[in-house]
C-alpha cells in the first residue's frame, strides 16, 4: 500500500475514535462498501458445513447464493481441478481450448441450448444474451428490434443493460442515464404484456422464480401466453437461470418444468462449483447472429473453469442430483410445513426443489442474525422471506436440523414480539 493511503488510513481511524469509541477494522476497509457484511469469517467448508475463524461450525443453508450446489469443496470436482492446475491455467480464446469445447457439449446436452459462449458471471451471461437477441433481430432479420420486455422484482445483474433489465428501481438509483430499449411490466398481467409488445420487440427475459425478487414462481398459464404472443410476434425468450439451473429446483433448468424451450437462457452460479463462469446457451438459429469478433471475454472458458463445468456437471449426473434435488425439496418444503405452517409470523411456504421461500409478516432480517447464532447460514429474499438454499446433496437429517433451528428462532421471535 502507498505511504499516503496508510497515512489516510490512520487518519480515519484517529477521526473515528474521535468520534466516540471503538474503530472497527471495517472503517479502515480498503474496499468499497458495496456489501452490507455479516461479521462472521467463513474460512474453512466441507459438504453442508462451513467454519468461521473461531472455530464454529455452520449448517449452511445458503450455499454461497446458489453456488456451492455440490457443497463445500467437492471431492470430485476438486480433484479435477487440481489436476488442471497441473497442466495449464489459462489460455486465450485465440487459441482452441478442448476443455472449453467439452463443458459446452455436456451443457448443450442437457437440454436445448445448442450454442453456448461462456462468460464470468450472471451479469455477463445475461449481458450475452441480450447482445444476441438484438444482434439476431438487426443483423441477421433485417429488423431494427432492439426492445427486451422484463418484470417486476426481477433481478438480472448489476452491469448497466442488466440493472435496466431488473425490475426493482433500488439497483438503478444514481446510475441515470439508463441504456434504452428495456421495457418492465408487472408479472402476470397479460395485458401489460400485450399493450408493450410492438415493432421493436426483440425479446421477453424471465425467470421461472424470482429468486432476489421474493422467491415468486411463474404461473404456467402465463408462460403458455408467452409462449403464443412469441411465435404470434416474432419475439426471442429469454430465460434467466443464473439462479434457478445447475438442478437446483429438481431438473437442470427450470423452465424443463414447463415444457417450454427458450431461444436463449442463461447460467452461472452453480456452474462451477464455485469457480467463477458464465454461459449463454441459445438455440442453432441463431448461433450465426454472433460472429468472430462480435463479442468476447478473455477470461469465459478458461481450462480451469471449463474443467470446473466439467467436472460438476459430470458428478451432478453421477449423483442423478437434479432428482436428489426434486426430492430433498419435497422433504424440505414438507418438513417446512409441517413444523411453521400453523404458526402466526408464516405466511407461506413456496419453492421447487432446492431453492425455498418462507413469506413472513414483517421484516426477516433478526432471524437471519438469530439463524447465525445457533450456527444456521441462511439469507432473504427481500425483506419478508428467508430464503433456503441448501447444496444439491443435503440429507434429511441436515434438513431436521435445519428445520428444528428455524421453528426455534421462529417461535422465539413470536415470543418477544408478543412481551
Ligand atoms: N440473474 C439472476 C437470476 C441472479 O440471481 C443473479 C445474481 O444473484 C444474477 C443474474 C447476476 O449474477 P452475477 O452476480 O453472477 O453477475
Amino acid at each position: 500500500m502507498a505511504n499516503s493511503n496508510v497515512q489516510a488510513q490512520g487518519q480515519l481511524q484517529k477521526e473515528g475514535k474521535e468520534q466516540g469509541g471503538s474503530v472497527s477494522s471495517r472503517t479502515a476497509s480498503a474496499l468499497f462498501p458495496t456489501y452490507g457484511r455479516f461479521p462472521i469469517s467463513l474460512v474453512k467448508g466441507e459438504g453442508s458445513w462451513a467454519w468461521d475463524d473461531q472455530g464454529n461450525r455452520y449448517l449452511d443453508f445458503y450455499s454461497g447464493i446458489a453456488v456451492n450446489n455440490l457443497g463445500h469443496a467437492p471431492e470430485k470436482v476438486k480433484n479435477r481441478i487440481k489436476e488442471q492446475l497441473d497442466q495449464i491455467w489459462h489460455v486465450s480464446n485465440l487459441f482452441e481450448i478442448p476443455q472449453q469445447e467439452q463443458a459446452a457439449q455436456l451443457l448443450a446436452s442437457l437440454g436445448c441450448g445448442d450454442a453456448v459462449f461462456f462468460g464470468n458471471s450472471g451479469a455477463e451471461a445475461n449481458e450475452a444474451a441480450i447482445k444476441l437477441a438484438r444482434r439476431y433481430h438487426q443483423k441477421i432479420k433485417g429488423e431494427q428490434r432492439y426492445e427486451i420486455i422484463t418484470f417486476k422484482q426481477s433481478f438480472h445483474g448489476r452491469t448497466l443493460a442488466t440493472l435496466t433489465a431488473t425490475g426493482q428501481d433500488k439497483v438503478k438509483e444514481g446510475f441515470l442515464p439508463l441504456p434504452e430499449g428495456f421495457v418492465t411490466v408487472e408479472m402476470h398481467d397479460i395485458e401489460a404484456l400485450k399493450a408493450a409488445i410492438g415493432p421493436k420487440t426483440a425479446a421477453i427475459m424471465l425467470e421461472m422464480v424470482r429468486a432476489e425478487g421474493g422467491i415468486h414462481l411463474v404461473d404456467p398459464a402465463f408462460l403458455q401466453e408467452i409462449e403464443t404472443l412469441r411465435k404470434e410476434h416474432g419475439i426471442l425468450l429469454i430465460v434467466d437461470e443464473v439462479q434457478t439451473g445447475m438442478g437446483r429446483t429438481g431438473k437442470w433448468f427450470a423452465h424443463q418444468h414447463y415444457g417450454i424451450e427458450p431461444d436463449i437462457f442463461t447460467l452461472a452460479k452453480g456452474i462451477g462449483s464455485g469457480i467463477p463462469a458464465g454461459a449463454m446457451l441459445a438455440k442453432e438459429y441463431l448461433r450465426e447472429a454472433f460472429s468472430a469478433g462480435s463479442h468476447a471475454s478473455t477470461f469465459g472458458g478458461n481450462p480451469i473453469a471449463s474443467t470446473a463445468i466439467i467436472a460438476t456437471i459430470e458428478a451432478m449426473q453421477e449423483d442423478h442430483l437434479p432428482e436428489r434435488a426434486a426430492e430433498m425439496g419435497d422433504y424440505l418444503i414438507n418438513r417446512l410445513q409441517e413444523k411453521l405452517g400453523g404458526h402466526p409470523f408464516v405466511r407461506e411456504v413456496r419453492g421447487k426443489g432446492l431453492i425455498v421461500g418462507i413469506e413472513c409478516d414483517g421484516p426477516v432480517a433478526d432471524l437471519v442474525t438469530e439463524g447465525q447464532k445457533n450456527r444456521l447460514l441462511f439469507i432473504t429474499a427481500g425483506p419478508n422471506v428467508i430464503r433456503l438454499l441448501p447444496n444439491l446433496y443435503v440429507t434429511q437429517d441436515e434438513i431436521d436440523q435445519a428445520v428444528d433451528i428455524l421453528s426455534q428462532i421462529i417461535a422465539r421471535h413470536e415470543q418477544t414480539k408478543e412481551e
